[in-house]
């Protein structure tokens, strides 16, 4: 297929693509995929369509008809070649779907391109006319000599369906930075402004992608590239086969701890490039384009992929070993902090992603865990028992490299897994990945001490406390500690609207709900802040009044106030380790343990 792709309408957020189709049948059906790989939900891409229209070689018009939400179907093309020509509505600003305006126009294959299920395995070949002054930037290669026939841009070449839309295009007035990894070529592309000392963060970066080079014994591409989009609002990836997208606060990326998160995106991204873009679930391998594809192992991909993107940051000496252990609390307590995980299973939440991790609400964090997050954990823990069956001379990068090796081409089954970790280990995972996997039990953090560590629980001292680090001592003019205060279980969006609710709390208890609009306590006019900022002044036991909107209705209810949940969990040295446990934190983080320690 042959597509020629313009831009004569940019503030339309409009792309006109032309799609030559080679000679076939008497009816050609071309097709768009629902979901994009990678992004677990159903996008419906083809309601963005407009304007379609076929033409036989001669330039005939041809009758087109639509006969399901994503098929386009030519009649009468009698054996010859089809053009199809179409315009895609593209404004929304993501790193799963497509964005076309004044400044740049970014566009995700899966969105923009239809082809026809017979010609998946063959090539596709893009034209991209630039407008005056824009570049365009992809992980596909380039045509050598532009292609045949007239018209100008550059001409693109997938060798199938699926490379053409696991790269996404970059066209624009950007410039474009590169640095090498093993002598391969890394570019960097941003759009919406300059990121601030970007000089140092590429070299921050291109140590992190050595790191993860290191891990799989080399670099399976010739040419990668990071794609960054600056934003006032809104965060988060996506995974290609030879790059990715990225959508990062551009305020946030600023500052020392904004570029911290930056650089794990990016090394979370590039992990990928095994970790699921060279080997993958079986039920992903490849991807049916046109409904949900369903496994439980998106916790091994995903938690995986969320563990080593932080610890390949301390593997490259980014990270100092007592932050390492900081942000590994914050997720553990991110786990004990929500509900859900005692509803749902992993696996479930694994197969589910496409109508729970991708259509989050306000009940999600009691009824649902993120495979991401329990993923993450899970995945420690593993490490944490393969190092300890095999006395430090096997661990998780083994399992991972097993992995790849066994079920590159034909995808990893779905107990695969659990197969190459045990065989890994020489051990019997089964009771820890039943456990972890199947059942909503609490997950047993005892493995920590192998590497001379112990998870502890306390209570969190504000709504901005996100665990990982020690008790604070007693603060001043406050007698008591964390377990003299109130609380509620409420959460706040906006200035004074409820977000959430926790199941069981003393406000579920109490009757509040979702939504409300919180106005006063105790008869003094207050927001959410302030709401919360009382919880922490009073004790358990004591009722506040609060007044609040309900559907325009004012209503008091009194809240009786509970106790603080012991929720934040952060990582202690023990006080003697032993020999082994030393070894063994230095055979994990890659530092001596009288690093950083006290
Ligand atoms: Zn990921």
């Amino acid at each position: 297929v042959e597509y020629r792709v313009s831009f004569p309408r940019l503030h339309a957020h409009l792309v006109d693509v032309e799609a030559r189709f080679p000679a076939g049948g008497e009816v050609l059906d071309a097709v768009l995929p629902v979901w994009t790989p990678g992004s677990y939900l159903v996008r419906e891409f083809a309601r963005q369509v407009q304007e379609a229209a076929a033409f036989d070689d001669a330039g005939r018009p041809l009758p087109l008809s639509r006969p399901d939400k994503r098929t386009f179907r030519v009649a009468g093309a009698g054996g010859r070649p089809v053009t199809l020509r179409y315009r895609v509505y593209c404004n929304e600003l993501s790193v799963r779907t497509s964005h076309v305006d004044g400044s740049h126009a970014l566009l995700n294959g899966a969105s923009v391109f239809l082809t026809a299920d017979a010609l998946r395995a063959a090539p596709h070949r893009v034209r991209v006319e630039a407008p005056d002054g824009w570049r365009v930037s992809t992980p596909l290669p380039a045509e050598a000599d532009g292609g045949e026939g007239g018209g100008g841009g550059e001409v693109y070449v997938a060798a199938d369906y699926d490379a053409l839309v696991d790269a996404p295009i970059e066209v624009g007035p950007h410039a474009r930075r590169s640095f090498r990894v093993l002598g391969v070529e890394h570019q960097l592309v941003v759009w919406g402004g300059e990121l601030p000392g970007v000089e140092a963060f590429l070299e921050d970066l291109a140590r992190v992608c050595a790191e993860a080079a290191r891990l799989y014994g080399g670099l399976p591409l010739t040419r990668y590239l990071f794609l960054l989009y600056l934003t006032d609002r809104g965060r988060g990836g996506l995974e290609h086969r030879d790059g990715t997208v990225m959508l990062f606060p551009r305020a946030l990326a600023a500052t020392a701890k904004g570029r911290e998160e930056l650089l794990s995106l990016a090394a979370h991204e590039y992990f990928h490039l095994w970790h699921v873009k060279r080997v993958a679930p079986r039920a992903l391998t490849p991807p049916d384009l046109s409904r949900e594809n369903y496994t439980a192992l998106l916790w091994a991909f995903e938690g995986g992929t969320a563990y080593y993107d932080t610890l390949l940051l301390r593997r490259a000496g980014l990270m100092r070993p007592e932050r390492y252990l900081t942000r590994l609390g914050e997720t553990l307590s991110q786990l004990q902090g929500t509900p859900g995980r005692r509803v749902q299973t992993l696996e479930d939440s694994s197969r589910l992603a496409w109508v729970k991790q991708y259509r989050p609400d306000e009940h999600s964090p009691n009824s649902a865990v993120s495979y991401y997050l329990k993923g993450e954990v899970v995945c420690v823990l593993l490490d944490l028992l393969v190092r300890r069956a095999t006395r430090d001379a096997r661990s998780l990068d083994d399992v991972l490299r097993l992995l790849l090796a066994r079920h590159g081409e034909d995808g990893v089954p779905e107990g695969g897994v659990e197969a190459a970790a045990a065989e890994v280990a020489g051990a019997d995972l089964a009771p820890f990945f039943h456990r972890a996997l199947r059942t909503t039990e609490e997950l047993d953090l005892s493995p920590f001490a192998h590497v001379g560590l112990e998870a502890r629980l306390r209570p969190r001292s504000g709504t901005s406390d996100r665990g990982g680090t020690p008790p604070r001592a007693g603060r001043e003019g406050r007698e008591g500690d964390e377990a003299s205060r109130g609380w509620s279980g409420l959460s706040f969006r906006g200035e004074a609207t409820v977000s959430a609710v926790v199941d069981g709390s003393p406000a579920m208890e109490a009757g509040l709900y979702t939504d409300d609009e919180v106005v006063a306590v105790d008869g003094w006019r207050t927001d959410g802040a302030g709401l919360l900022a009382r919880c922490e002044e009073r004790a358990p036991g004591d009722v506040l009044r609060v007044t609040l909107f309900r559907r325009d209705r004012l209503l008091e209810l009194p809240l009786p106030l509970g106790e603080k949940p012991h929720d934040a969990v952060w990582l202690a040295r023990v006080e003697r380790p032993t020999e082994a446990q030393k070894a063994a934190w230095e055979a994990w983080l890659g530092a001596r343990w009288e690093d950083g320690e006290g």
